[in-house]
Formats: structure tokens, sequence, C-alpha cells
């Protein structure tokens, strides 16, 4: 099988084309599908088959449970047990968008989408793409990142033809993502809301609407006997096929790290990658130099984070240094992925540059 491709915009959208992957849907069939976060992998959430079908696809462990993407506000009740009043307040201020919420699941929602949870994670999009193709499809499609487990989630339907062009029936392409990194999941079913993967949407922002929210204490890499509360969050994730590391301090002792490390490396015969920034792109002269976007504008640097790591495993490079990212907004989700993608290797410039690695 071979996906059929389809491509079109979120102001033009094809409607024939969206009747066709919703049908496909229907029949138990899988479909990619562009979202704000990253590209999903469809299936009927509705449908154990077709979650089982997901799992393959992916080689994804069967206890890493799907969220569940819905059109409309009104498609919520039929699959949830009870919507906590906190919730109800985030899914007002927040949907359609990039978050993600934790629910008693109803009879309805098969184990084999929950991994064998009795909690549903559910978001509804914003991209109109995906909302007009969940409708067609009934209202309930089960999408984890599509990108086969193990690879860096998907920003561009290519990226998704990459890792499950043969595996699936449809790709629909809608460009480069808005966003670039998967949505910020929020537990509301205990008494302080807690954030279990940190997304766009951050702690503070979510402070202002709710009051006090809580950070998963699992999400800390130095913390590390603490299980994160999302499944998915336990895995190792995707490391590159390179050793990756990442270099924190001030800017310019970090620049100059680099440079040193870089150095080094390329003297003992390896090939050397460096992801940086268009502000500092001009200090490094050797080595395979990747931007990642600018730091003026913090969303370049998500939506090119998981396609500048994807380069690289194309490009034979043994070592990657990385910048660090705290950038405003977006910086703890930067830095969980790509700290995860690291192993937690993190090298401190500045005062000495000893090598600190974490356990997960
Ligand atoms: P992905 O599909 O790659 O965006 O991953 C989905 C994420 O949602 C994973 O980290 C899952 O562990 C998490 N998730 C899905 N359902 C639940 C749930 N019921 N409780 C906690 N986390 C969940
Ligand atoms: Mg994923």
């Amino acid at each position: 099988m071979k996906a059929k491709l389809i491509r079109m915009t979120e102001e033009n959208l094809n409607i024939p084309a969206l009747e066709e992957a919703g049908e496909i849907l229907k029949n138990g069939g899988l479909v990619g599908f562009p979202t704000e976060t990253v590209y999903g992998l469809g299936g009927n959430a509705l449908d154990p088959e077709a979650s089982r079908k997901i799992y393959a696809a992916k080689g994804r462990p069967s206890d890493n449970p799907l969220i569940i993407h819905i059109a409309d506000l009104e498609a919520l009740p039929p699959i949830v047990r009870e919507i906590p009043e906190k919730a109800r307040i985030l899914a007002e201020a927040c949907w359609p968008g990039p978050l993600t919420m934790i629910f008693p699941k109803a009879d309805i929602v098969p184990y084999e989408t929950t991994g064998g949870l009795d909690t549903v994670a559910v978001r509804l999009p914003s991209n109109e793409i995906a909302r007009e193709m969940i409708r067609r499809a009934g209202g309930y499609v089960a999408a984890p990142s599509a990108n086969v487990s193990g690879r860096p989630s998907p920003t561009t339907a290519e990226h998704v033809a990459e890792d499950l062009g043969e595996r699936i029936e449809m790709i629909i392409d809608g460009g480069l993502v808005q966003i670039g990194l998967e949505s910020t999941i929020v537990d509301c079913t205990e008494e302080t809301p807690m954030i279990l993967r940190p997304g766009f949407l951050n702690q503070e922002k979510l402070e202002e609407i709710l009051g006090r929210v809580e950070l998963d204490p699992g999400l800390l890499g130095e913390t590390a006997h603490v299980r994160p509360k999302a499944p998915g969050m336990r895995y190792r994730h995707y490391a590159p096929k390179a050793d990756l590391s990442i270099v924190e301090g001030d800017s310019e002792a970090v620049v100059s790290e680099i440079r040193r490390l870089s150095r080094e490396y390329r003297q003992a015969g390896k090939k050397v990658g460096i992801i940086c920034t268009d502000e500092t792109r001009a200090h490094y002269t050797e080595g395979t130099v990747l931007s990642i976007g600018a730091r003026a504008e913090e969303e370049t640097i998500a939506r090119h984070l998981y396609e500048v790591l994807r380069q690289f495993d194309e490009t034979q490079v043994d070592v990657i240094f990385s910048e660090s990212f705290h950038t405003p907004q977006m910086g703890m989700a930067i830095m969980n992925r790509l700290l995860k993608a690291a192993g937690h290797r993190v090298i401190s410039a500045g005062s000495e540059s000893e090598e600190k690695e974490w356990e997960q």
C-alpha cells in the first residue's frame, strides 16, 4: 500500500478529499493529517481495531495511550464520564488549540485507545483541515504523532511519508505546521491541575486562567526517580543517530564552548554537527552548522526543532552540539524535547566543561 498524497490549505479546503479521508477512517483505515502542533496519524478512536493498527504502524508500545481528537465541544460529553469544572474553564479558554486534557473515560471509548487506562486524553485542534476531516470521520479520531516510534515527530507531510508512506492509506499535506511541538497535556481530574507534558501553552498562561497549576515532578530530568504521569513521557522517545549534547550557559560562553568542542572533536577525526540560531550562526566556521531559527522569534525555534534533528539523521555526523533554548514562552517545552533527544547530556559552558549525565 502506498499512501495517497493530497495537498490543501486551511483557507482552501478540498472537501471531496476530506470526504474520502472520512470514509477511510470510518472503514477502519489510517490517515496522516496536519494539526497546528505536529502531523497526526489518525484512526477511528471508537474502533479497537483501528487503534491496534495505529500502534502497529508506528511500532508504538500498546500501553502508551492515544489522544482522541474532536472537532467541536459538543463531541466531548459522550466520551467522558465527567467534565471537572476546571477542565470546562480551560476548554472554553484554550479550545480549539494546542491543549490536551485528561478525563475519566466513558464506556464507548475502547481500552485499546487508552492503553488500558480508565482515563482518556482529548484535544480539540484549531487546524481547519483536521477539524473538517474529524467531522467527516464520525467525530472521534485517535491520533498520535505520525512518526515511527523512535523518530522525531513530523512537522511536514514529507516527514509523514518518509516514516509511514507505505503503511497508511492517505496523507493530507497542509504544509509546515504552525507550532511544531506536541500539545500541552493537562490533568484536571485532581484538585490542583497538573501539566503532564509542556507545550505551547505554558504554566504561566494556564495559571492566568485557572489559578495554581502544578508541573508533573516526573518531567524534571534531575529527579528521575519520579515517574512521569503521562505514560508516553516515560519512554526515551527519540534519540538522534549521532551523540547529541546540549551546551548550557550564557550566550557568549556557549558559543566559545561549542567552538572549542568542535575543534577538539574534529582533531580527533570526528564529524561534528552544530545546532545554533540565526543570531549566532556566523560564529561557527567549522562542521555542519544548522540554524534552528531566530531567538528573536521563538516560534521559529519550536517549529524547526524536529526538522533539524531529522536533517542531522541524514547527515553523517558523529557528534552534535546544540545551544540551549530557554526562550520566554516555549522554553520549557523546547528544552523538554531537546533534553530527551540528548538523553539529558548537558555540558555547562563557563566555569568548567565537565559533562553531566543524568539518568532518566
Ligand atoms: P502523542 O500521541 O505522541 O502526542 O503522545 C500522546 C501523549 O499523551 C503520550 O505522552 C501519552 O502518554 C499521553 N496520554 C494519552 N492518554 C493519556 C491518559 N489517559 N493519561 C495520561 N497521559 C495520556
Ligand atoms: Mg509522539
